[in-house]
């Protein structure tokens, strides 16, 4: 039995993994093996999960069954917390070995506890194994004498010499175990254990543009397409990336790692091997240095107290954040009335995927920024809608972009006007995302608000009623000298005019 304890654990069935794995533990028992995927109910209704993300692990598991199906296996999905699923499985399928990878979320750590526990009840014995980062976090710590590193050159000192073990084993069909016999569940429905039971979409939740197919076969393809531009991977320098551009500019293998498709160590291994036979960029910039951002983050998750939290984290500088529900919603939802900023929530909405510097743009935004509205409300909103939402990798980012952990320089702000326009100067971007402003001229299109009532009427889009903001300057901050920006204390909201007409004084 091979339990994934919440909806962020997957696998990694036909890829090399570290020689520790799960499966590789599972394998050399030579038992009957049941791989087991547990949907969480407590776990699903806790989390704030969009529907790009239910598909997103819907297709994963659909195909992650499908592999398993040519390798003579099969996963059974099933639905219910995981305690009660082992009580009621562990008797049923006569279990006496249980492997699962370790977690880093607290809450999953004292599940995984107890889920423990009940197996030592039941004589079950209990492997669990680290494979979803590439190192040991606990072990860097224990390196830094207990402590955390708190910088990012600090933790690639602590992991320069240590040795990543990967093997280029993949799990063998199940001739080298005994088939799984039909189970009593299975007599009264034999499709019980089968994804699609689990998950009832709606055609109007399926009928959405797909940009990102889960699963470990896509994952799979996409990293190879990518390690075949061995150019673009040596000379990949991340703040050289555009954040708006029409194609993603970076690789998009997030959600794919963050849900288990994809082994991060797998990719770790391709990007060595490049590097190691060509002249390449360096860390923090270059697409290695990404995935050691990556464990950056990991060590850090693993080695502080309530680490998605401001109150009672230790390294969170405590700010007394605004509560405003209608700045908050209206950033949210992408209508802040500042084009640049919406563009950008609105493709997290529908894509479920926006780049790292798109990130930092509305983070900053909402925190130091523009609105001064908490990072945790900001990573909350992630959580509902990035395909690679990643407990870990979503706090640790937004303490960093809200400056209130690894990073210090709160006055260094990014412009919601001139930032965009440094890689897409027509705002082609902001066309495509905010189809209302795709007739504005391009001197226009960052700051409508600035266009004559003429431009406004001929673009068909005339701006909204302005509400007052207190932006920016709680901490003595102002905006750095690349704002153009002089409406400052305001708020648009952009509405199109329905059939062209004209209403000044209508309020949004
Ligand atoms: P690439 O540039 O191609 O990088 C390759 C891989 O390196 C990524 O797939 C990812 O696994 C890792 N990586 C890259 N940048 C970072 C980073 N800054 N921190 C950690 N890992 C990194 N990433 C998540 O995977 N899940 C999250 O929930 C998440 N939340 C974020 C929240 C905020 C506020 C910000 C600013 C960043 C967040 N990131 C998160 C980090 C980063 O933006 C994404 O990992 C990256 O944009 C994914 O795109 P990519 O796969 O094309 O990255």
């Amino acid at each position: 039995v091979w339990p994934s304890s919440d909806s962020k654990n997957g696998s990694a069935l036909a890829q090399p993994r570290g020689d520790d794995s799960t499966l590789d533990v599972a394998e050399n028992h030579k038992k009957q093996l049941r791989p087991i995927y547990i949907i969480d109910d407590d776990i699903k209704n806790r989390c704030n999960v969009g529907i790009n993300r239910v598909r997103f692990l819907l297709e994963s598991l659909i195909d992650l069954n499908s592999n398993l199906r040519k390798l003579n296996l099969q996963l059974y999905v099933v639905n219910g917390k995981p305690l009660e699923v082992f009580s009621k499985l562990f008797t049923e399928w006569k279990v006496d070995f249980l492997t699962f990878e370790k977690a880093v979320e607290p809450e999953i750590i004292e599940e995984d506890e107890h889920i423990e526990e009940l197996s030592n009840k039941n004589n079950v014995f209990v492997v669990q194994r680290i494979s979803h980062t590439i190192y040991d976090c606990q072990s860097i710590i224990n390196k830094n004498n207990g402590n955390i590193p708190l910088t990012y050159p600090k933790f690639l000192s602590l992991v320069q010499d240590v040795q990543v073990k990967i093997t280029n084993e993949i799990i063998k069909p199940v001739s080298n175990y005994c088939q799984p016999s039909i189970d009593a569940f299975e007599k009264q429905d034999p499709n019980c254990y089968d994804v699609n039971q689990h998950f009832k979409l709606s055609s109007e939740d399926l009928s959405t543009e797909i940009c990102y197919p889960g699963g470990e076969t896509e994952a799979l393809k996409r990293l190879n397409d990518i390690l075949q531009k061995k150019d673009w991977i040596c000379n990949f320098e991340k703040p050289n990336t555009s954040p708006n551009s029409l194609e993603p500019s970076t690789t998009v293998l997030s959600p794919y790692i963050s849900l288990g498709c994809l082994s991060a160590k797998l990719f770790y291994k391709e990007l060595k091997t490049i590097e190691r036979n060509h002249p390449h960029t360096k860390p923090p910039v270059s697409l290695l240095g990404q995935l050691m951002w990556r464990e950056f983050y990991y060590v850090a998750a693993t080695g502080t107290v309530n680490f998605d939290k401001m109150i009672g984290n230790p390294i969170c500088m405590q700010i007394p954040w605004d509560k405003n529900e209608s700045f908050l919603k209206a950033w949210a939802e992408g209508k802040t009335g500042y084009p640049f900023i919406d563009a950008i929530m609105k493709q997290l909405i529908s894509e479920g995927w926006i780049h790292h510097l798109a990130r930092h743009m509305v983070a900053c935004f909402l925190t130091r920024g523009d609105l001064w509205i908490s990072w945790e409300e900001g990573a909350k909103i992630f959580e509902k809608y990035l395909l690679d939402y990643d407990w870990a990798l979503n706090s640790g980012n937004w303490l960093w972009l809200s400056a209130s952990a690894f990073f210090y320089k709160y006055f260094r702000v990014y412009s919601p006007i001139a930032f965009g326009k440094k890689t897409d100067k027509d705002g082609l971007y902001i066309r495509k995302y905010v189809p209302e402003l795709k007739k504005y001229p391009s001197e226009y299109i960052y700051e409508p608000w600035k266009a004559p009532l003429s431009v406004q009427k001929q673009a068909n889009c005339i701006i909204g009623t302005r509400v007052d903001l207190a932006l920016g300057s709680r901490m003595g901050v102002g905006h750095t000298n690349e704002v153009v920006r002089t409406d400052s204390n305001s708020i648009t909201i952009v509405r199109p005019i329905p059939g062209g007409s004209y209403d000044p004084h209508d309020p949004f």
